[in-house]
């Protein structure tokens, strides 16, 4: 978020000067909800956690105006910020469910003031930015009219059916203010991140195409900051096809913003899970690691050992889905094993190379696709590190390794924590950005890597352990609306 320097000074700017004068905006929710759905469902509730509404729907709204209190107590703006809300039928089913969607209900470039030009800002900092309404809301001056969704700012949609059977079953929303949401989502913390959306966290450009939003075709004000460190170049500068390829760049696109990076060490702790090869020369270097549930934790200074691949069938990869064979298990014993994913799980092929002597093992992926996912599944006898690598990266350790035989030197590497790199940021300390491979629209690029821990707010998904907060040292989403500019007077 910021840096512990950041939130000293803001705190004697707020002794120093009026209390009116605080950085301060109001955010107003707009029902826009008819008849008795969503904000007007009638069932009567019974108090939560601070939540005193007496119907189903006025909790809902009060728990929308705990977030958007929130905010507003951060943000600073003239102008009013008007979130439209529905509650609709939404993507489910028994086991996921989307939650919501938000986005800006317009966009704006070369307004007045803009420090960009040709650039696409969010409605909501438009208008802080030129200090006026650029979109007035007719129903602000005839009350008769309805609210329009495109006059407000943003624009969020929520799922109305979860919780249902067919829709995440038995997890519907929480709607105390404690966060005590115990096995239900808290929807506080769900709109917390919707309204960030709104207010800029997220490109409008198309990472599935590369193509920007317009006509006229601008880039994002996000596209700004959007480093991508393999290239060396921001999202703006780049053409289409290269702004395709860095959006499934599997954690090589980071925010550039100083706000962000001068916050990650306070807010990301140090220690990234890494595979380091450090011997062939041919591929040496660094691999991304997924974490398994079970076995050994993945620690520094680590494991280190020789590699060999799991040969259990002769002339074929090895799965290790039964007993290894005694001449496999000589080869494996005392080494990490390569082994392929497939058939039986994870932890079977552990528990089998475990009992063939193995001291950890690498699961390679058995198709593309990156960065390598977490590895689930329990069994407490397996006590050795067990990690997943993509089928690219195994791809180049087998080749390694064939060459290996043949010239009689092996493949070494160490699984472990890299303590001089944090988790969720590379190695100059800039937060990491959700790039997965393939691509996932609506989430892709606009979201924090899954990678960092403690978990954040503006990862993809909504992790139970999540705080209500949104400021160092436990989460880096305001910092990067500080580098958007919402903390320009
Ligand atoms: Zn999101």
């Amino acid at each position: 978020m910021s840096n512990s320097s950041a939130l000293i000074s803001a705190a004697l700017l707020a002794l120093a000067i009026p209390a009116s004068l605080r950085a301060a905006a109001t955010i107003i929710i707009v029902n826009g909800d008819t008849g008795t759905n969503g904000f007007n469902e009638l069932t009567a509730a019974a108090p939560v956690g601070g939540n005193s509404g007496m119907t189903l729907g006025a909790q809902r709204l009060i728990a929308f105006q705990a977030a958007a209190t929130k905010w507003g107590a951060l943000l600073n703006s003239t102008e009013v910020i008007h979130v439209y809300v529905t509650w609709e039928p939404l993507t489910c089913t028994p086991t996921s469910a989307v939650l919501e969607s938000a986005g800006p209900s317009t966009v704006w470039a070369n307004f007045p003031g803009a420090p960009f030009p040709n650039t696409w800002y969010h409605a909501a900092m438009a208008n802080k930015i030129a200090r006026q309404d650029l979109f007035p809301d007719p129903h602000d001056s005839v009350p008769a009219l309805a609210p329009s969704p495109f006059a407000a700012d943003m624009r969020i949609v929520i799922n109305s059916g979860l919780g249902t059977p067919d829709c995440l079953a038995g997890s519907g929303f929480y709607l105390g203010l404690d966060n005590n949401h115990g096995v239900l989502i808290d929807l506080v913390t769900v709109l917390t991140h919707e309204i960030a959306h709104g207010l800029g966290f997220m490109t409008v450009t198309d990472g599935g195409s590369g193509f920007q939003f317009g006509p006229p075709f601008y880039p994002a004000l996000w596209d700004h900051f959007l480093l991508d460190t393999k290239t060396n170049k921001t999202w703006d500068a780049m053409t289409p096809g290269e702004r395709r390829a860095s959006a499934t760049n599997e954690r090589r696109l980071v925010w550039n913003g100083a706000a962000v990076t001068a916050a990650t060490p306070a807010v990301l702790k140090p220690g990234t899970p890494l595979l380091t090869v450090s011997a062939p020369v041919s591929v040496a270097g660094t691999y991304q690691i997924g974490r398994a549930a079970f076995g050994a934790a993945i620690d520094n200074p680590g494991l280190t050992g020789e590699v060999i691949q799991l040969i259990d069938t002769p002339g074929a990869a090895g799965l290790g889905c039964s007993p290894i064979s005694l001449v496999s298990s000589a080869s494996v014993n005392g080494k990490i094993a390569l082994v392929d994913r497939g058939v039986c799980t994870f932890t079977v092929k552990a528990a089998n190379l475990q009992a063939a002597g193995a001291i950890g093992v690498i699961i390679a992926d058995n198709v593309p696709g990156g960065p390598p996912a977490d590895l689930g599944g329990t069994d407490p006898t397996v006590t050795i590190p067990v990690v997943r690598i993509t089928f690219d990266d195994a791809q180049a350790l087998k080749t390694a390794l064939q060459f290996g035989s043949r010239a009689h030197s092996g493949v070494y590497a160490t699984i472990g924590l890299n303590p001089g790199i944090r988790a969720g940021a590379d190695a100059f300390g800039r937060a990491i950005l959700y790039t997965p491979n393939p691509y996932q629209p609506g989430s892709s690029v606009s979201h924090w890597d899954t990678i960092a821990f403690p978990n954040q707010l503006m990862e993809p998904n909504i992790n139970p352990d999540l705080t209500h907060e949104v400021t160092p040292p436990f989460d880096l989403t305001f910092p990067l609306l500080s580098d958007l500019g919402w903390l320009m007077p």
